[in-house]
């Protein structure tokens, strides 16, 4: 409010005086002026009762308040509390650590895939990145298995959101000689771009080197995907190296099994699944035969 308003007002209020100063003249005259003094200390005392009432009315109203704010901090946190839950047991599961089974070939290899949880990684097309890694680790796992590798599995669900340190520290704290990260690619661009490719480190480490180029002539042999071939690096810029490929001890490879954004890819991979399994078995059974790894 201006100065403007505020000269209104005062207008008003001087008006409003004026008019009953003359009503009272006017209409009241002498008795009313007499009534008025006979009745004045009952006029008082009951302007104190109401002010005293509407004093008690007033601390009543903030006394209520009071109480409806402290109920409504309660219900606020209860509320928050069930989220606060729910990521809990995500955080635990994350650390919980999985026993394989004994190796009989006397190896040991990490499979990773990829995403997970409310990561669902890449999607398109009514696919999802983490679901499809998911289902294809499993066969990996249960394909090397049966080949007697010992199988150390980042993540055991398609519930859980686990870490890249966390899927760093599953292979580093266990007896894996090498790590194998699935994942599917994806071009925002086109949906024509497609294949398969591998991803080592920056250095292009020889072992790396060898267990990426056994995996991937096993799945091209499938006569399925495309080849984009072995890559260093991370997209982009050749000199860093993704998480997993920078922090693992052992040889590791990061696969893209095709775009998740073309249609193809999506058809080779749902219908070749299996024979992916097999293949990156082959892949790893063809490092080892050729390379003298720590037992
Ligand atoms: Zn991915």
């Amino acid at each position: 409010m201006d100065a403007g308003d505020s000269s209104i007002c005062e207008v008003i209020d001087c008006n409003h005086k004026m008019y009953f100063a003359i009503n009272y003249e006017t209409v009241g005259g002498t008795r009313m002026n007499r009534r008025k003094q006979k009745n004045g200390p009952l006029i008082v005392l009951l302007s104190v009762l109401i002010v005293v009432m509407l004093l008690l009315v007033a601390v009543c109203i903030t006394m209520m308040q009071k109480k409806d704010a402290s109920a409504n901090e309660k219900n606020t946190t209860q509320e928050t509390t069930p989220v606060q839950e729910e990521a809990t047991p995500l955080q635990e599961a994350t650390t919980e650590e999985e026993t394989p089974v004994a190796a009989s070939n006397g190896h040991t290899v990490c499979i990773d895939p990829g995403h997970g949880g409310y990561d669902r990684g890449s999607e398109a097309l009514g696919y999802a990145e983490a679901a499809q890694a998911y289902k294809l680790g499993m066969l990996v796992q249960k394909e090397l298995e049966s080949r007697g590798y010992a199988v150390v599995m980042t993540r055991t669900d398609d519930n859980t959101k686990v870490t890249l340190d966390e899927r760093v520290a599953t292979c580093n704290n266990s007896a894996a000689e090498i790590m194998v990260s699935i994942h599917r690619n994806k071009y925002d661009g086109t949906e024509e771009v497609s294949g398969m490719e591998a991803w080592i480190g920056s250095s292009d480490p020889e072992d790396a080197h060898a267990l990426a180029k056994n995996i991937l002539d096993n799945l091209l042999a499938t006569n399925t995907m495309r080849d984009r071939g072995i890559k260093t690096g991370t997209e982009g810029n050749a000199g860093t190296d993704y998480a997993i490929n920078r922090e693992c001890n052992v040889a590791s490879v990061i696969l893209e099994l095709g775009f998740i954004s073309n249609k193809s890819d999506n058809n080779y991979y749902e219908k070749n699944i299996d024979a992916y399994a097999k293949a990156i078995a082959d892949g790893i059974d063809g490092y080892f035969s050729t390379y003298n790894v720590t037992q």
